[in-house]
């Protein structure tokens, strides 16, 4: 392969590439890491969503490339990638496919969360991710799927202009599209024939760690990585919209500090001192934040087994999320030591199949085996979000009335910031180009 590190790095850098699977961390800084291992996250963290399956049988010569292209950048001596071992006919395609690749296939078993990052660096390397500390902490990146095939096609020059995405629930065709960014989630419904229910809520991504939206007119980002959609009357959506003041409450009245929810925490099983019994009992002690078990909050993933697990249907989950708002609010950090980790005994053990998970939260018949296939739909207008990204939002450098043509450089990244750049997905005029998003018209 001729491109040199720098050049892989630029061309993550001019295509806006970010990672899909996440937060959207900017990738050219991600790839200026030296690294032992690269790991290829697909294993599809999220019961019900099948992306990353789909994408790795479709899109495997773009993945492949983009493998090829992360080792270079970063140096690393091994590439692995995670994929559940439900997927045999998925693992044999990539194992056919991979030729001139050096490529380990790592199978994980089908439970929640076995997507998390840290849980895979754990699975594949037996090395423990400091507290809020990252893979790198132990020299290791962790890549998704469509990061990498994102950075397959920016070597030929192909910007981040669509976005992958399982559609399902009450939605008459489930199924896995390709649809331009910006495209709103009302119109890929309705290109899946339509909802289900007459008082749908979305979630953008899944039923676990997704986030509930206001309204269905929200556009498809570079980490969307599903649009979930369920009555209003749906147990998980009652249990999302429970005011915290009420949670407290019931906190007060129903824990019993059983310690099954500490037990059942994915990061205290690896080792970290997580303890979510010991926040329900200083939240209902009425404790301050000075305590280390406040500061326990930055070593939450949201993953929510916690909420899962509890006999008297409390959340742990939620409380955290408003506590480390609160310390984040306050510039409270979490102060990193050096210590060695031991997991737990029991942490097989304690792992929950992903059907189980289905079955409890009553999700079952959305539990549809979706086909392999990708639907690729396109949209007469878009909504493009200028930051899609973690760091600064991009700065528009188009403007209204403009005509711009698909792949066309809309938002730069400001000078010396973090950030990502954004390209618009289709043809059109510019109809609306604001400092939080732009709007084009075909
Ligand atoms: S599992 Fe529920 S009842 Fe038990 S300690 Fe945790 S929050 Fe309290
Ligand atoms: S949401 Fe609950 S189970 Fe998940 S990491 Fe946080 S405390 Fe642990």
């Amino acid at each position: 392969m001729a491109e040199d590190r720098n050049t892989i790095i630029e061309a993550a850098r001019k295509a806006g590439i970010v990672g899909a699977g996440g937060a959207g961390f900017p990738t050219h800084i991600k790839l200026q890491v030296k690294v032992n291992v690269l790991i290829i996250n697909g294993a599809e963290c999220e019961p019900l969503l099948a992306n990353d399956k789909a994408q790795i049988v479709h899109n495997t010569s773009d993945l492949l490339r983009g493998i090829e292209l992360a080792v270079k950048a970063t140096g690393a001596k091994r590439a692995v990638i995670a994929i559940k071992n439900k997927y045999k006919d998925v693992i044999s395609h990539l194992r056919k496919r991979s030729g001139s690749v050096t490529l380990e296939i790592f199978e994980l078993e089908d439970y929640y969360p076995a997507g998390d990052e840290q849980e895979i660096v754990h699975e594949i390397t037996g090395y423990t991710v400091p507290e809020a500390g990252l893979p790198l902490d132990v020299g290791i990146v962790v890549q998704n799927v469509e990061t990498l095939i994102n950075l397959g096609r920016a070597i030929g020059g192909e910007p981040v202009i669509t976005r992958t995405l399982t559609v399902v629930g009450e939605v008459a065709h489930p199924g896995v599209v390709n649809v331009p960014i910006g495209m709103s989630a009302k119109e890929i419904i309705e290109s899946c024939g339509g909802l289900t229910c007459d008082n749908p809520v979305l979630y953008i991504g899944g039923p676990m760690m997704g986030v509930v939206q206001d309204s269905l007119d929200q556009p498809v980002t570079k980490t969307s990585s599903g649009l979930f959609i369920l009555p209003a009357d749906n147990f998980l959506i009652t249990k999302r919209s429970i005011s915290l003041r009420h949670i407290l409450r019931q906190a007060q009245a129903a824990c019993t500090s059983c310690m099954q929810c500490t037990e059942a925490c994915p990061r205290n099983l690896l080792g970290h001192q997580i303890r979510p019994h010991k926040i329900m009992n200083a939240v209902t002690l009425g404790l301050t934040e000075q305590s280390d078990v406040f500061m326990e909050a930055y070593l939450c993933m949201f993953c929510g087994m916690c909420e899962y697990v509890c006999p008297m249907w409390l959340s742990p989950k939620r409380v955290y999320e408003e506590v480390r708002a609160s310390l984040q609010a306050k510039g409270m950090q979490f102060e990193r030591s050096v210590k060695s980790y031991q997991d737990d005994p029991m942490r097989k053990y304690r792992r929950v199949p992903s059907d189980r998970l289905i079955r409890r939260y009553e999700l079952k018949k959305y539990a549809v085996e979706l086909s392999s296939e990708i639907q690729q739909l396109d949209s007469w207008k878009v909504r493009i979000p200028m930051s899609q990204h973690l760091g600064a939002p991009a700065s528009p450098i188009v403007a209204e009335g403009d005509y711009v043509q698909k792949g066309q450089l809309i938002g730069e990244i400001p000078e010396n910031k973090l950030g990502a750049r954004v390209h618009a997905s289709i043809e059109g005029r510019i109809t609306y180009a604001g400092t939080d998003a732009i709007v084009i018209e075909r």
